[in-house]
């Protein structure tokens, strides 16, 4: 070991376990990819103003757990801790709104960072796939982003989550449920921490996790008796499209997020396998973000899926992903000479798109051959100075264990016809 570790909340990807998270990623973004979003990157870190007006002054997000910096320049950034404010960012400053082809359909895949507390499945860095839909308001939309979603977890062999649903209406019937919600939370016996937070973002406090405050909110005015009737309307539209695909969901009142800029549809994926830390994604619609951070008026709609905390799920529901080995040939040479005539081979192997690796360091025919089984390699090429003297190669087939002498000089052709 060295000097030096992980930073407490992180951990390294390392072989073989990493190949599970590459998988997750491609398994997670090949819907979407399938469904006309394309793919966007942005910078690990923003100025921390777009946060702050994006995500809400008055998130744990924001206010408890952002990384930020001061540079020698003096600007002040933060280390993003989600993804929907940058790529809404991003997309503004491209213009790709104006291109006359809404809603503009975007992926993406990248490190977020939160100073939270860590746990099993809570970590101050972690992975997200996520995607945006942005500038069109259709319920539609909402559907297709929770069917791909839920395309997704069940590609990957995921049964066990569910999809918890809900909507906080709009700019019309918003404040009139927050004023309502307000004037029944002042009246709990509530810490004063909760009581700064009825003032702020009362939503926020239907979420609380604590038994002793869930159990004065069951007479709480419900979002469902304050949408108005467009909101009414929208989200009943969803909840039949999704019903129409096939996707089950559940209608979850208490369903708020932690993130400011919701509106209308707001959706949690939820696995039941993983103890408190049970959300595996989420998202949900944000008509006002745009106009938050100077933009435009641009309904959207989005989500964002933990890759961590699917690897966990999958874990948790003995998932094994089939994952292909990624060595096809593993050459073995024994001797100066064959090193050079396999190393060889091996590199026309691999011109020909054939995954193919060698058994460096001169090691004996043991321990090489150990290495060849773990590579997962369907053949091995084995080479003497005795082969090479007859100008052939031991191509053994690693799952029948026969093997036969093939010329040196078709060595890779005969490979690349056996592995078709
Ligand atoms: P959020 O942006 O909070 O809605 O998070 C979306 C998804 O990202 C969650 O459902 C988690 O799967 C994942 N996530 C959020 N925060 C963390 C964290 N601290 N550690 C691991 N995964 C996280």
């Amino acid at each position: 070991m060295s000097t030096f570790q992980a930073p407490k909340g992180t951990y390294d990807l390392t072989p073989p376990d990493s190949a599970k998270f590459l998988a997750v990623r491609e398994a997670i973004s090949a819907p979407l990819r399938d469904s006309g979003y394309g793919y966007i990157e942005t910078p690990g870190f923003e100025n921390v103003e777009l946060f702050a007006r994006g995500v809400g002054e008055s998130t744990d997000i924001v206010t408890k757990e952002m990384y930020t910096l001061t540079t020698k320049g003096g600007s002040q950034l933060a280390l993003r801790p989600e993804g929907t404010a940058s790529v809404l960012r991003a997309a503004l400053q491209a213009n790709l709104h104006k291109a006359g082809n809404l809603p503009v359909k975007l992926w993406y895949s990248g490190s977020y960072y939160r100073y939270e507390r860590p746990q099993k499945g809570r970590y101050r860095h972690f992975s997200q796939v996520g995607a945006e839909a942005i500038g069109t308001e259709d319920p539609v939309l909402d559907a297709e982003l929770i069917i791909l979603a839920d395309q997704a977890y069940r590609s990957l062999g995921l049964r066990r989550f569910r999809i918890l649903l809900n909507s906080l209406g709009d700019k019309e019937c918003r404040p009139v449920y927050r004023e309502a919600l307000q004037t029944f939370l002042r009246d709990l016996d509530l810490d004063e921490e909760t009581r700064r937070r009825i003032e702020i973002n009362p939503l926020r406090v239907l979420d609380d996790k604590r038994a002793d405050v869930q159990k004065q909110l069951t007479d709480a005015p419900k979002f469902r008796d304050y949408l108005c009737d467009a909101c009414k309307a929208y989200h009943e539209e969803v909840r039949a499209l999704l019903t129409a695909a096939g996707v089950a969901f559940e209608d979850d009142e208490k369903l708020v997020r932690g993130l400011d800029y919701y509106t209308r549809t707001t959706f949690e994926f939820v696995h039941d396998g993983l103890g408190s830390q049970s959300a595996v994604g989420g998202g949900g619609r944000y008509d006002g973000l745009s106009e938050m951070i100077g933009g435009p008026e641009l309904p959207s709609v989005g989500w964002a899926l933990g890759v961590d905390r699917t690897v966990l799920a999958l874990e948790a529901e003995g998932v094994e992903l089939d994952l292909p080995a990624t060595t096809s040939v593993y050459a073995v040479p024994l001797g100066e000479e064959a090193r050079r005539v396999l190393f060889g081979v091996v590199t026309e192997l691999r011109r020909a798109g054939i995954a193919a690796d060698f058994a460096f360091g001169g090691r004996g025919l043991k321990g090489a051959m150990k290495s060849a089984n773990r590579s997962g390699a369907r053949y091995t090429l084995v080479a003497g100075e005795r082969d090479l003297a007859e100008g052939v190669v031991q191509l053994k087939d690693m799952e029948s264990g026969e093997q036969s002498a093939v010329p040196l000089a078709e060595a890779a052709a005969e490979l690349a016809k056996r592995l078709g």
